[in-house]
């Protein structure tokens, strides 16, 4: 059987899964699984095809250092357990800078120039990178596929591409990229399937999970995104809070004293939901939760995505359709019904009945707008990106072999 290897890794926990290569190269999901706590906890977690389990272990703490011996140890046991020994690899990089536009295949120089983007995306492209290092070692000729978060944005235009900064600044690459791109190509796919006649049109997808960004979509390409340099702008997150004054990060720096270290670590770790409730970034907790300061995280985050949901209809001239995606976006019916009634300006109205049944179709018959509910499969789209570059290279430039 052949298989494709999807790797997103991340500061401590390497995500895999394995989809089958099946005829007339469809994918199928066969095992999703991952390897967390590394440097404190490490565990091996594993599921099938149908949520079965398949691994359930812990390691000693020193046999599991970093990611590339996670990716290890994940690579052992599909082959000693499973006979995976994968055609391919595709990987989750978080940047692909302003010069990837899509998916690229990995070599030497490949890395060298995703080298050069550690500094954009400090917390996650240098372990991006780590295990595309450590199989390029062990494995030279093991074809590799990076795909980038950023790549799907780079259709946008020169204004939504900028910030008012000296020139100089974003020819070094301070602009704004967009993230959760593979997200959003996935979703602007199954609308083409889904909803054949709104696809071509304007559309805002709201990705609400514990990373969240919106995207308007025009004609299937992203137009504009909440996100921008970093994926710490836009919509309030689990942690990381979303539009802020770049002078609050001068005071917490002029007057408090905070080294860049510590600013980094608020802004990324302790802000969000969770600075705001105080309480958790969980927002199963914080529904469940009678504190007026949950309460106040919840409206603040339904508030910016009413904010966010005019800038972007205003960047399209109008909206015809808006989908919701991620954990939230796929699950919270009461934070949908509250965005959707957010919406109805623009033309949306609810359907309680449907939307507390996660309907595909949320919106009322009558609603000017559509609202639609789509799960998001970012590692299917990475497979599938893998498998037609793999595709489309000329054998004599990828001689694969396996992962053994
Ligand atoms: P990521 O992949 O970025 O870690 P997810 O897309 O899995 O995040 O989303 C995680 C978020 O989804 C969490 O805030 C979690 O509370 C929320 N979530 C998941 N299920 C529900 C639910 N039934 N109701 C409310 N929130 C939910």
């Amino acid at each position: 059987m052949d298989t494709i290897l999807v790797v997103n890794a991340g500061s401590s926990s390497v995500k895999f899964q394995i989809f089958s290569v099946e005829g007339e190269g469809r994918l199928r999901r066969q095992i999703k699984g991952q390897m967390d706590g590394i440097g404190s906890r490490p565990r091996l977690r594993a599921s099938g095809a149908i949520g079965e389990s398949l691994a359930e272990r812990a390691y000693p703490i020193e046999a599991v250092p970093d990611v590339p011996a996670a990716m290890a140890i994940a690579a052992d046991w599909l082959r000693d357990e499973h006979r995976i020994q994968p055609i391919a690899v595709g990987h989750r990089v978080v940047h692909g800078g302003s010069e990837y536009e899509g998916p690229v295949l990995i070599d030497h120089g490949v890395l060298a120039r995703l080298e050069r983007f550690m500094g954009l995306a400090p917390l996650h492209q240098p372990h991006n990178l780590a295990p595309i290092r450590s199989i390029l070692v062990k494995f030279p000729t093991l074809p590799q596929v990076a795909c980038f978060d950023t790549a799907f944005h780079r259709t946008h235009a020169a204004v939504a591409d900028h910030y008012a900064i000296p020139h100089q600044l974003h020819a070094e690459g301070v602009r704004r990229y967009g993230f959760h791109g593979l997200s959003y190509e996935y979703i602007a796919k199954t609308l083409r399937q889904v909803a054949p006649e709104i696809a071509p049109r304007r559309v805002i997808v709201a990705h609400l999970g514990s990373g969240a960004s919106m995207c308007a979509l025009k004609d299937g390409r992203s137009v504009e995104s909440t996100m921008g340099f970093t994926a710490l702008d836009g919509l309030p997150m689990g942690t990381r809070p979303g539009q802020l004054d770049p002078g609050v990060v001068l005071y917490l720096i002029s007057e408090k004293g905070m080294s860049a270290s510590n600013v980094q670590k608020l802004l990324y770790r302790d802000c969000g939901l969770k600075g705001l409730s105080g309480i958790s970034n969980d927002m199963r907790e914080l529904q469940a939760s009678e504190n007026p300061r949950a309460k106040l995280a919840i409206d603040y985050f339904v508030y910016r995505i009413g904010l966010s949901a005019g800038m972007l209809a205003a960047a399209m001239q109008g909206l015809d359709a808006f989908v919701f995606t991620a954990g939230i976006g796929e699950n919270a019916v009461n934070i949908r019904g509250r965005v959707v009634e957010q919406l109805g300006w623009l033309g949306a109205t609810l359907d309680p009945d449907l939307n507390g049944r996660n309907a595909q179709v949320i919106s009322r018959s009558d609603s000017r707008i559509p609202v639609y509910v789509l799960p998001t499969d970012e590692e299917l789209m990475i497979a599938q990106h893998t498998l037609s570059l793999l595709k489309s290279t000329p054998a004599s430039t990828v001689k694969p072999a396996r992962l053994s």
